[in-house]
């Protein structure tokens, strides 16, 4: 599709504001949002050039939009991607990806400590149609390693993970990937292009929930794949096209207006998470803290290199508790006590919220996955915003204080 053009070289963080789509004849300056779900033909002939994907146009709303088509292109930008390909949700862009690249009988290696719903894909609603997975400790590389079978075809890495922020080495899993004849795909939805690209360290498939951070204010559900040209016109495209999971334009529109943006949200938040991480560590009823940009993090020194230096705006805490009943029944008490931060199962968002990952995210995971994936009935996850540092702390101490103690 025709799109803007712009001088090579520019940086991400202005390829994040003025990578777009053609501007109309009224000459907008902000991106203009394009609500039709057709589009009128110059003549049958283009029409029919069109349809067969021998002349560039858009046709119909389920393949294609100028707003979708503007997000894609600035996106794909700020990974150092070649193109993307959206999706209505982060989710169907994952469905996207693996109905694009597996059949029956091939196998996926992918972290235990993988989003919930990936998980759930990959390991049940995928295996009903023959496809093999295998879940690994994350952070293990030679674990990855073991895994891989003749028929591996994707490795599935997420880092960091939601929610104990573990992080992975993506130039070892690469390799491993590559040695075997595989792709592998890293889910960015925690770190974004503003912190980490997974391109650049190897990566051939980048999934984003367009959800999270890339809106940024909690308003939409998106999702987009990152890679290259060539894949997403014969493997990515077609599913889109048959499967119908299109990202909708006012969606496009705002996730498009929110990556304006990510580049000083992620790291203000960052420097926020950072702040009430090193806090949280200090308070009685907390056992343990997950943030990378903790030094008490397994791996904050490979997290500190590969995500520019930064933490991310999640965290997790393990509230005390003798019992896993007890220590869920405080858990409770403390996300029930906020009169500032929202109890809502969410994050990327400039909002502070709080979620129960045991009986959220991680809810429809059999006991035995959620103790692989380290989902301790105490855990609380936090997706750090930017109101007050003193607020977010009261709010916090306000539910610690009030705790049977521990
Ligand atoms: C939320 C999330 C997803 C799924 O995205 P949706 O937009 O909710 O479908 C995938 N991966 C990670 C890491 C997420 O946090």
């Amino acid at each position: 599709m025709a799109l803007h053009s712009l001088p090579p070289g520019l940086h991400p963080d202005t390829l994040a504001i003025r990578s777009a789509a053609d501007r109309s004849q009224y000459g907008e300056n902000s991106e203009a949002l394009y609500l039709t779900s057709g589009y009128v033909q110059p003549s049958a002939q283009a029409s029919a050039a069109r349809f067969a994907g021998d002349e560039d146009g858009f046709t119909y709303g389920r393949y294609g939009n100028p707003t979708v088509a503007g997000f894609e292109q600035r996106l794909a930008s700020m990974e150092g991607a070649e193109a993307s390909i959206s999706s209505a949700s982060g989710m169907s862009a994952i469905l996207m990806m693996c109905m694009g690249l597996l059949q029956s009988g091939d196998h996926v290696v992918c972290s235990q400590s993988m989003f919930g719903s990936t998980i759930k894909l990959i390991g049940s609603d995928l295996a009903k149609f023959g496809v093999q997975s295998t879940f690994v400790p994350q952070t293990d590389v030679d674990a990855w390693r073991a895994a891989v079978r003749p028929n591996t075809k994707l490795l599935f890495a997420e880092t960091p993970t939601n929610p104990l922020t573990e992080v992975c080495d993506i130039a070892a899993l690469a390799d491993i990937a590559h040695k075997a004849g595989a792709l592998l795909a890293v889910d960015n939805c925690f770190a974004t292009p503003a912190l980490q690209r997974p391109i650049s360290l190897g990566a051939d498939i980048i999934t984003h929930s367009g959800t999270k951070f890339l809106d940024g204010q909690g308003r939409v559900m998106a999702g987009a794949l990152c890679t290259t040209e060539q894949r997403i016109t014969e493997k990515f495209l077609p599913v889109l096209k048959s499967g119908g999971m299109t990202l909708a334009p006012f969606n496009a529109w705002v996730v498009l207006k929110g990556l304006e943006t990510l580049g000083i949200r992620m790291k203000a938040q960052s420097a926020q998470a950072l702040a009430v991480a090193q806090w949280l560590e200090q308070q009685s009823q907390v056992a343990r803290v997950f943030y990378p940009g903790l030094p008490s993090h397994p791996q904050h020194a490979l997290a500190m290199a590969q995500q520019n230096g930064c933490g991310g705006a999640v965290l997790s805490m393990e509230i005390k508790g003798f019992t896993p009943e007890q220590a869920r029944a405080n858990a409770f008490h403390v996300l029930d006590s906020m009169r500032v931060l929202s109890l809502c199962t969410n994050l990327g968002d400039t909002k502070s919220l709080l979620a129960h990952p045991a009986s959220t995210s991680h809810g429809r995971l059999t006991e035995a996955q959620r103790q692989a994936a380290g989902v301790v009935q105490g855990m609380i996850r936090v997706n750090v915003g930017l109101e007050h540092l003193d607020d977010i702390k009261n709010d916090l101490l306000r539910g610690f204080e009030s705790l049977p103690s521990a």
